[in-house]
């Protein structure tokens, strides 16, 4: 069973699991089920592959369903998510930060939902760092994409360059923040 830490979990981890048939990313579920087991919350989506029409169903459970996004989880690092993959996630959403020269104010909501989930992919790398490391831990890596991903500049990993990014990351949020509220007053 996936046990996931939010609503966002669940879906940034469907988004990182494309069709097990075509290889199709994009995951439009139109079922959603939310039950209680066992005193738990348990989430689930179903739909078919956009591309090969493939019946796709991902069920987890989620231990704090009110959790707003961006947060994925407590402090507690992720178990099925690991940090090369949400290092994959941060650097797309950053980049979907970046805003051409007299963005709508659409792009602007946009850049500003993505600067959310740059600073909070981040965030979720440093949770696997283990109390005085200086990087985060190879066993840590449990995917064969977020081992990949270490693989090709371990540096990505250290503690000082992380912390240097979500500085810069929470800066470019904060940036946003302002000019969204520009939009609305
Ligand atoms: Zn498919």
């Amino acid at each position: 069973m996936l046990v996931a830490r939010a609503m966002a979990e669940c879906h940034m981890y469907m988004d990182l699991h494309p069709c097990e048939r075509c290889g199709e990313p994009y995951f439009p579920w139109t079922v959603h089920e939310a039950a209680e087991r066992d005193g738990q919350r348990i989430s689930s989506y179903e739909g078919d592959c956009p591309a090969c029409g493939t019946r796709r169903r991902f069920e987890f459970v989620v231990l704090d369903p009110n959790l707003p996004p961006p947060a994925l989880g407590g402090p507690e690092p992720s178990t099925i998510i690991d940090p090369g993959e949400f290092y994959e996630l941060g650097e797309s959403a950053a980049e979907a930060t970046k805003l051409p020269g007299g963005a709508s104010p659409e792009q602007v909501g946009d850049a500003w939902d993505a600067a959310g989930d740059a600073a909070a992919t981040t965030e979720e790398i440093l949770k696997f760092l283990p109390p005085g490391a200086a990087a985060v831990p190879v066993e840590a890596f449990t995917s064969e994409r977020g081992r990949a991903v270490r693989t090709a500049d371990p540096s990505r990993f250290g503690r000082e360059r992380l912390e240097l990014t979500l500085a810069e990351r929470r800066r470019v949020l904060v940036e946003l923040t302002r000019l969204v509220e520009q939009y609305e007053s």
